[in-house]
């Protein structure tokens, strides 16, 4: 599974003024973190290297928010609330793609990992994660 060929797929904030594009497999490994901001707001991490995230519109819209070591950069859209995507702690040099604002017709299926953000040190010991390809 983990040479599937990179397809495009696109997606945004709820209004519709953040739109991306993203090149992922068909089949998403995505991960579920339990850490205080992601589980109120439901967030699917999709993790991709910057150079396969592409946003399409919406830069104006985007508000930054955050929190404890200031490391990860949430990017909510300010018209309508929604993270669709933002620049992760765990890998500030790519982007965690929210697997939920992906429009429906091209990932075929969501594999869906925890993950124990709320021990963040315990599950990154090196401060960081890798990227899968
Ligand atoms: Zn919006």
């Amino acid at each position: 599974m983990s040479e599937q060929p990179l397809i495009t797929h696109r997606g945004g904030c709820h209004c519709g003024r953040v739109r991306f594009e993203v090149d992922a497999p068909q089949v998403l490994r995505v991960s579920e973190c339990n850490c205080s901001i992601c589980s109120k707001a439901g967030y699917l991490h999709l993790i991709v290297r910057a150079e396969h995230f592409r946003l399409l519109s919406g830069e104006e819209a985007l508000t930054t928010y955050t929190f404890n070591t200031g490391a990860a950069r949430h990017r909510f859209c300010s018209v309508c609330g929604i993270k669709s995507f933002y620049v992760p702690r765990s890998h500030p040099d790519g982007f965690s793609v929210n697997a939920r604002c992906l429009d429906a017709d091209t990932a075929r299926e969501l594999i869906v990992r925890p993950f124990d953000g709320r021990n963040w040190e315990r599950s990154y010991p090196e401060g960081r994660g890798d990227f899968e390809r």
